[in-house]
């Protein structure tokens, strides 16, 4: 669990955490979720009313200008990102592989930069998630990170044609690249598939013949 209490600007006060098995979001229903798909699916909340019309919906972000209304993304292995400007938006993000290099983080910097606000400021949060040493893939995921985009994320394995990929480095990288300072930007050095005591991992559960059907909880809200 890490969690983040910070003041957001001048007006603002933000309240986050990256949730493993232990939770404290009182009541996670009651915050604003999407089906999630793998998709880099972005949904922009500015009233009430597209709030309720987004709840449930099929996608992967969502970018909010209402307080007092958490955003929650659910992973398992996949990884959590938060996001947050100081004029009062917030953002949550679910990237596996297939979000990330769909670059979904970038889609919702941008969102954010066509509102003529100031990338510079943005805080982001990259949250536990199966580390690169750990998440071994084949050609065919390798393939959708080529460097120029992605910056260094792969690295061979001892198998041929099997690849180390790290998609909290990715993410990283294209914050940077999209112009958020590396002093804004948090890079969990937690591991979902090597803590399975502390966090639910897909990877993990897997190898070790478990039903595991539950994802670690990751919310932000401002007020
Ligand atoms: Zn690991």
């Amino acid at each position: 669990m890490e969690k983040i209490n910070t003041n957001l600007g001048n007006k603002f006060k933000l309240k986050a955490a990256f949730e493993g098995k232990k939770s404290v979001l009182s009541d996670p229903e009651e915050a604003c979720q999407l089906k999630q798909i793998h998709s880099n699916i972005i949904y922009e909340i500015h009233s009430s009313q597209d709030l309720a019309q987004v709840r449930g919906k099929e996608g992967d972000g969502l970018l909010s200008y209402l307080p007092n209304r958490p955003l929650l993304i659910k992973t398992a292995d996949c990884v959590p990102i938060l996001l947050a400007h100081p004029q009062g938006i917030i953002g949550a993000l679910h990237a596996g592989w297939r979000g990330s290099s769909q670059q979904i983080l970038s889609l919702a910097l941008k969102k954010i930069e066509a509102l003529s606000l100031d990338l510079k400021e943005v805080k982001l949060w990259i949250g536990p998630a199966i580390a690169f040493s750990c998440y071994e893939v084949g050609e065919e995921v390798a393939k959708h990170f080529p460097e120029a985009v992605f910056g260094p994320c792969l690295r061979p394995a001892k198998s041929p044609g099997k690849y180390y990929l790290g998609l909290q480095e990715a993410n990283y990288y294209l914050a940077l690249k999209a112009g958020v300072p590396k002093s804004n930007l948090y890079l969990s050095p937690h591991c979902t598939f090597c803590e399975p005591q502390d966090y639910y991992s897909y990877r993990w559960a897997k190898q070790n013949h478990k039903e595991e059907t539950a994802r670690n909880h990751s919310w932000i809200v401002f007020n």
